[in-house]
């Protein structure tokens, strides 16, 4: 227990009012007016006119500066109703007000989806003339991510029925998977003998307790909640896999990682590949896990003991000095890196005190290039806030940056969403490391290696559970709990090689990620996100200040290319192996401090 005075929490709210002054403000109706307006206008204009043979690049280019132009209008009511909504939940009324101002969005959607259906149904000649040509220079990359899918769209009336049988097919299993879960009680027996129904977050995180006995406890717990749930789970999931897989066989997508890559814009061969390193570099975990076990005195490590806390770091952080620490890393590795920082604590676009209806976790958001970003946080004076903070403004600077974009072109490329919070996680977390006492140091790097491993590695055996699943499936037909458990404990246990045991109980507990239901293959974008990340960052420390201008410009060039485009214009070559080993390579520096830290701290 730590005996440091508890400092108050910042009472930091932020001023909404370049958006709107309040819900009240008749400035709302009068944009919506507006844009109905344009819409109706927009329609009218270039209905029937986009998928014609004679259309010209100067009236496609027009037609996304002016559709452009009224989505980023509608965003600007809707980012004010989501932002009042998350600090003030319990209000009904900041709730209607949200569901107004979404559902306003979706009646201009409807308006305005014709537009969208014509450019699918393009010929491809017609796009590579309009790709071609100079007018439509900075609608490139929009035009081919709407493209995406074309090459695999049925006919119209085939759309629709597929829509329509959506809500009672995949998505009510989804939907099912989700209730069953959500609702699901789990009895936690607690070492003293007493009974507790607990949801499954809480019962998650009585795994992460320093006592041994009640992780045992949980693991039980939530072991017995899993089988009960087995046979729906089980179902449900072989049911989502036909599902896909059967969507697949009519579009014609070659196998099932398919979409997924599409999506995020990445190659097979690329995702393969980092996907391949990761199983290479495994004995870095058990590498990890070994220490761990000495640390924790054990034995032997099982899956009770993977989330079992390694120190606690008991130093505590204000707002002021976090905002310090984060803009004196960030100044240190680029000036206009700490003055686009600086501006979110100057003009008051940070929402930082943790308060009764406001909702928990921390988030940027974007809002739009003609507006500025917004930062929501609940900080409690923890080094954890202090990362947080970084990753949340290392978005900040990103969003601020790419401000010099237009609103298509705002937004990163998926793959690419966490670069810059995590590149500015790792500026603050040296500086952090750096001025911490020798046991809040092991507590650093300990909570680092497990959030970086859990990322990277464990997303990434994720990712091949779901590859296999999915993949057996297709071969075999149903699989029943056994067989999945079977795939799950050899893809898990292949990761941690003998550093820790994976125990019988452990065969269930893929039934919990979500991801599996309802969006397949989406887990392997993190471990891509963070891996990229570590190299690129190994990358700047190498190369020293020309390294930082280069990542000012990918930064201001926001979601304007492909993954692949952008990490080129830095110089990096996301289909090298070397460069990924780069990552893998910042990993080993971080076990080997922390291997180092600890014999330190243990023989003094
Ligand atoms: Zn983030």
């Amino acid at each position: 227990v730590s005996t440091a005075t508890q400092l108050p929490p910042p009472s930091i709210h932020w001023d909404l009012s370049t958006l709107f002054d309040s819900p009240s403000d008749p400035k709302i109706a009068a944009t919506w007016k507006a844009v109905a307006a344009k819409a109706e206008e927009f329609a009218r204009t270039y209905r029937g006119k986009i998928n014609t043979p004679n259309l010209k690049a100067s009236t496609l280019a027009q037609a996304f500066r002016d559709i452009e132009d009224i989505t980023q209008d509608c965003a600007k009511p809707v980012a004010f109703a989501q932002l009042s909504f998350v600090t003030d939940t319990a209000n009904p009324a900041t709730g209607a007000f949200l569901q107004k101002q979404l559902e306003k969005g979706t009646e201009l959607n409807v308006t305005l989806m014709f537009f969208e259906l014509e450019i699918q149904a393009m010929s491809k000649e017609k796009v590579e003339e309009m790709l071609a040509a100079p007018e439509m220079a900075s609608y490139r990359h929009h035009l081919v991510v709407t493209r995406t899918f074309s090459p695999y769209r049925l006919s119209e009336a085939e759309e629709i029925i597929l829509e329509e049988t959506a809500n009672t097919g995949s998505r009510a299993w989804v939907r099912l998977f989700e209730e069953v879960t959500a609702n699901q009680v789990y009895r936690f027996r607690s070492p003293d003998g007493e009974t507790e129904e607990l949801s499954q977050e809480e019962v998650i995180s009585k795994l992460h307790e320093p006592d041994r006995a009640t992780r045992l406890a949980a693991a039980d717990a939530m072991t017995s909640g899993f089988r009960e749930l087995r046979k729906v789970v089980v179902f449900a999931y072989n049911t989502l896999l036909q599902d896909k897989s059967v969507d697949d066989r009519l579009r014609k997508l070659p196998y099932a990682e398919h979409t997924r890559h599409l999506s995020n814009e990445l190659k097979k061969e690329t995702v393969d590949l980092v996907v391949s390193l990761c199983a290479k570099h495994y004995a870095l975990v058990e590498r990890f896990y070994t220490i761990k076990r000495k640390i924790l005195g054990l034995p032997e490590l099982t899956h009770v003991d993977r989330y079992a806390p390694l120190f606690e770091a008991e130093d505590q952080v204000s707002y002021e000095e976090a905002q310090e620490i984060v803009l004196d890393a960030f100044g240190r590795f680029n000036e206009t890196m700490r003055a686009k920082a600086s501006e979110f604590f100057e003009k008051g676009w940070i929402d930082a005190e943790p308060r009764a209806g406001k909702q928990g976790g921390a988030f940027c958001m974007y809002v739009t290039p003609d507006t500025h970003p917004y930062i929501f946080s609940n900080y409690l004076n923890k080094i954890d806030d202090v990362m947080t903070l970084a990753h949340e403004l290392g978005h900040g600077v990103h969003s601020s940056l790419s401000r010099e974009q237009t609103y298509f072109n705002f937004h990163g490329t998926l793959p690419l969403a966490e670069l810059a919070s995590t590149f500015g996680e790792m500026l603050v977390f040296e500086s952090v490391v750096s001025k911490a006492s020798p046991k809040d140091k092991l507590a650093i790097y300990a909570a680092k290696i497990e959030h970086v491993f859990a990322t990277v590695f464990r997303q990434s055996a994720l990712y091949r559970f779901e590859q296999r699943s999915h993949a057996a499936r297709r071969e075999q037909g149903e699989l029943n709990a056994e067989q999945f458990g079977e795939i799950w404990q050899e893809e898990l246990q292949a990761m941690f090689g003998n550093s820790v045991k994976l125990g019988e109980q452990h065969r269930d507990w893929w039934m919990y990620i979500s991801h599996f239901f309802h969006t397949p293959f989406y887990v392997y974008a993190y471990s891509f996100g963070e891996l990229l990340v570590l190299s690129l960052y190994q990358m700047a420390k190498a190369e020293g200040d020309s390294f930082s201008g280069r990542y000012i410009e990918l930064l201001r060039k926001g979601g304007s290319e492909s993954p692949n485009a952008l990490m080129a214009s830095v110089g990096i070559d996301i289909d090298s192996e070397q460069f990924w080993e780069g990552g893998f390579a910042a990993m080993e520096k971080l076990v080997a401090e922390f291997e180092r830290l600890w014999s330190e701290y243990s023989s003094s």
